[in-house]
């Protein structure tokens, strides 16, 4: 029994350190470790026949030898059916330099472009995927039980042009800051250790809400933690100063462009909040984008154009679903 209990609480380091097993191999050994010692527990409380202590016990256990189900493993995109791809490889390594700039005075922290081999246990790599299985919805996103962010290039290029056009009234911003940004809010999904996608799945008719959901908050956690991040380099005088005060102004030009985009496109009813359409949520996974961006970037670097769009989702967001059926 000693030398079984010896080995549980071996193995999941010899595992981790392997260098003869792949990501995908020591995904599959942690699983197995991880049934074994469930197994080791149950067997344990047939034989000592208490009800508390094995319990105990095996919690303990199951903690030790790393079966917590927390997000310290690598799952690699082919294990899904995707395809990596090297395109866009200039934008991705662009808002990886800057993501990791900013990210200077968390030395626990950084991406990696590069896959698997070689990457340091608090590094997190970033995969560029082609379109194969995946849709062009699909943007940016953390999979569940993964350290890892998943980038559609497709996905990512179709949403960064339509925010550059945002209908003929987009002013030009840096992908490469806007990029930044995005990597960082998935980072904080890594960070909380649950999955997490940047933006909602297109949905052609969503219904528009102000419900509380379990997913809105994560995403509010992962968008403060962007925030916290750029906000701590803001406030430094060193290369992270400058790098944050550029993707600050990037991330407002973003933000306008977007809010842009969505009051162009409606009716002057929806404006004057007659209507919660624009303002509040367009499903349950997610807040509204606009009004994310419109917050984050009145955070960071404030305009007037910005902080009066603030305005209004406040006050649109804070009106009840009666208050709107008395007006029809
Ligand atoms: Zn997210």
């Amino acid at each position: 029994m000693c030398v079984l209990f010896a080995s549980l609480f071996s193995l999941p380091t010899y595992i981790a350190n392997s260098s003869s097993l792949s990501d995908f191999d020591k995904r599959y050994a942690q699983t197995f470790l991880c049934g074994l010692t469930l197994c080791t527990i149950i067997f344990a409380r047939m034989v000592f026949k208490r009800r508390i202590l094995p319990i105990i016990f095996g919690v303990f256990v199951l903690l030790a030898t790393g079966c917590d189900g927390r997000n310290r493993s690598i799952i690699v995109p082919e294990t899904f059916g995707l395809e990596r791809t090297t395109s866009e490889g200039e934008l991705l390594r662009g808002g990886i330099t800057i993501a990791n700039i900013l990210l200077e005075n968390r030395s626990d922290l950084s991406f990696s472009r590069e896959e698997t081999d070689g990457i340091a246990e608090q590094q997190i790599p970033v995969f560029a995927l082609s379109s194969i299985n995946l849709n062009l919805s699909d943007v940016m996103w953390v999979p569940k039980g993964c350290r890892c962010v998943y980038v559609h290039v497709r996905g990512l290029r179709r949403w960064l042009d339509k925010a550059q056009i945002a209908d003929g009234y987009g002013d030009h911003f840096d992908e490469r800051d806007a990029v930044a940004l995005f990597l960082l809010h998935e980072m904080g999904h890594v960070i909380h250790e649950k999955p997490g996608a940047l933006l909602e799945f297109e949905d052609a008719n969503p219904s528009e809400n102000m419900d509380k959901s379990n997913s809105k908050s994560e995403e509010d956690n992962a968008d403060a933690f962007a925030e916290g991040v750029i906000k701590k380099a803001l406030a430094s005088k060193a290369n992270d100063g400058a790098t944050a005060k550029a993707v600050s102004q990037n991330v407002a030009v973003l933000a306008t462009n977007i809010y842009a985009a969505i009051i162009l496109s409606t009716t002057l009813d929806n404006i004057m909040c007659l209507s919660p359409r624009i303002y509040w949520d367009w499903g349950y996974t997610h807040p509204n984008l606009a009004y994310r961006l419109v917050r984050l970037a009145n955070n960071l670097a404030p305009t007037e154009t910005i902080s009066t769009a603030l305005n209004d989702f406040d006050k649109c967001r804070a009106l009840s679903p009666e208050y709107f059926d008395a007006l029809n």
